[in-house]
């Protein structure tokens, strides 16, 4: 038995309710597999063990005021996994599905997809089991002042830097930078995802949707395609399915869905940008449900209680290209099954760990290309880091620099990942090799520190 299925195995045992971490622990260490004969020195330094248990995890508990005057109680995390190649780095999560298994699992993946980046950034994640939705303004701004007046002291610079995730953008960022900077009477780029006035980098927002299209790009440009013409499906409706849907329109493709956690749009005439530009002002501005869509464009259908590849499987819909860019676990094994039969050629992921990993194996055995998440959707992180680079060097690079650095480090990503594939015995297979590029450095930078 190699050490890998020992870890694995411990993992299960002594993390057994924290399914979502045992599935990316599973998923991440059966693809370093290869590793393990080619680097002794990992299993003998038992690197497996000690990378699958973060440096320190902070829970806090997070009371705030509501507009009535009721007290709320809600429970706060920072998972600071690993910091062997930079400050810990990854986004908080406001959602009320948040738990200890989901910002572990998240705060694992950040690890290697920060690493790919190639810029020094270690791994983190955090978040609160708070809901944003149905809140007022300033209900929101009460409960992330509540959550920054513990988080600051975990926090700098130099030691940890948060972004946004699901249910933290700009507004959320504003308050809890605008708190960190109260109590902590610095202006420092301790959070990124800032708004342009105070800090932050263009291309910013665009950026995770943005980089998985380029991802996408690179992997057609393999098999001598491009997106042109392409019929493309995303789901959500938030900052990743936004971008994802501009560059995707930008490049030729036609997008025919968005959705949201009560139902799915499909939009057979296409996503323009006049229809993008009504999702986005319905989103963020006045944060309604997916379902008014067909009010605005009457041709369109919305389905309730459905996701969008609900909606392919039940009506064979044909497409080609697979963005989910909603959250974990939204693609399953029937799912998967729907797209081999209406021949999808790729499924690249927005999202963090949408497909699971009997879809992912349903991809493999039928062809479909596969674009993981944390290749694919590294972009975000990727202007995040140079969001920090700008902070330092006090600043501003213009839309295009940043657009053409993002363009050029998803282009990175994509031959470290093929290369990788390659030389660790699983050609073409880009889950295998970003996983492995990713992980090597960072063993590296652990082995060097010797046994701490
Ligand atoms: P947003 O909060 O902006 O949008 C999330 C979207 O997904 C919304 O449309 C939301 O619907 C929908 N959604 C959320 N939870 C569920 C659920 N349980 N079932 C169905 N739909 C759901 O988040 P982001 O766009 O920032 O994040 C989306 C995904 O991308 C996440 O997996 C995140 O981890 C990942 N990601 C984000 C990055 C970023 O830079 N923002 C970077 C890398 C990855 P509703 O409006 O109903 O809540």
């Amino acid at each position: 038995m190699s050490q890998i299925d020992d870890v694995i195995a411990k993992v299960k045992t002594v993390d057994k309710n924290q399914p979502e971490f045992i599935e990316a622990v599973t998923e991440v260490l059966t693809s370093l597999k290869p590793t393990e004969e080619k680097h002794p020195e990992f299993v003998k330094e038992k690197i497996y063990e000690r990378i699958v248990e973060p440096d320190r995890i902070i829970m806090f508990r997070v009371v705030w005021e509501d507009d009535n005057h009721e007290v709320q109680v809600n429970r706060g995390y920072r998972v600071q996994f690993n910091n062997a190649i930079g400050p810990y780095k990854g986004g908080l999560r406001f959602h009320p599905s948040v738990n200890l298994s989901i910002v572990k699992f998240l705060g694992f993946e950040q690890i290697f997809k920060n690493s790919l980046t190639t810029l020094p950034m270690g791994g983190g994640k955090g978040g609160s089991d708070f809901n944003p939705k149905g809140k007022s303004d300033r209900e929101v701004m009460r409960f992330s002042y509540a959550f920054m007046r513990e988080l600051f002291r975990h926090i700098g610079p130099d030691t940890d830097v948060p972004a946004g995730d699901i249910g933290v953008g700009a507004r959320e960022i504003g308050f809890l930078y605008g708190y960190y900077k109260k109590i902590k009477n610095e202006h420092t780029g301790v959070l990124t995802g800032k708004g342009l006035e105070y800090g932050g980098s263009l291309i910013r927002p665009e950026a995770t949707g943005y980089g998985v299209v380029y991802f996408t790009s690179e992997m057609l440009a393999t098999k001598g395609m491009d997106l042109k013409g392409k019929v493309v499906a995303v789901s959500g409706a938030g900052n990743v399915a936004q971008y994802a849907i501009e560059k995707a329109i930008q490049l030729g493709a036609k997008v025919i869905s968005v959705s949201d956690s009560n139902g799915a749009v499909i939009d057979e005439e296409g996503i323009d940008a006049k229809k993008l530009a009504y999702i986005m002002n319905l989103k963020n501005v006045k944060r309604g449900r997916i379902r008014e869509y067909p009010t605005e464009y009457p041709h369109a259908k919305y389905y309730e209680g459905k996701s969008v590849w609900d909606v392919i499987r039940d009506e064979g819909l044909k497409v080609d290209i697979v963005l989910p860019c909603a959250t974990q676990n939204e693609i399953h094994a029937d799912h998967a099954e729907a797209f081999a039969k209406s021949k999808v050629i790729a499924v690249v992921e927005g999202a963090n760990m949408p497909s699971t990993l009997d879809a992912i194996h349903i991809y493999k055995d039928s062809g479909i290309m596969f674009g993981p998440a944390k290749a694919a959707n590294a972009g975000g992180v990727a202007v995040s880091g140079l969001e920090m680079s700008q902070n330092s060097m006090r600043l501003s690079w213009t839309r295009e620099e940043v657009d053409s650095k993002l363009r050029e480090i998803m282009q990175k990503i994509h031959k470290a990942s093929l290369e990788a594939a390659a030389a660790y015995g699983a050609p073409g297979d880009l889950l295998v090799g970003a996983n492995i590029a990713g992980f090597l450095k960072v063993a590296k930078a652990m082995l060097a520190y010797g046994v701490i």
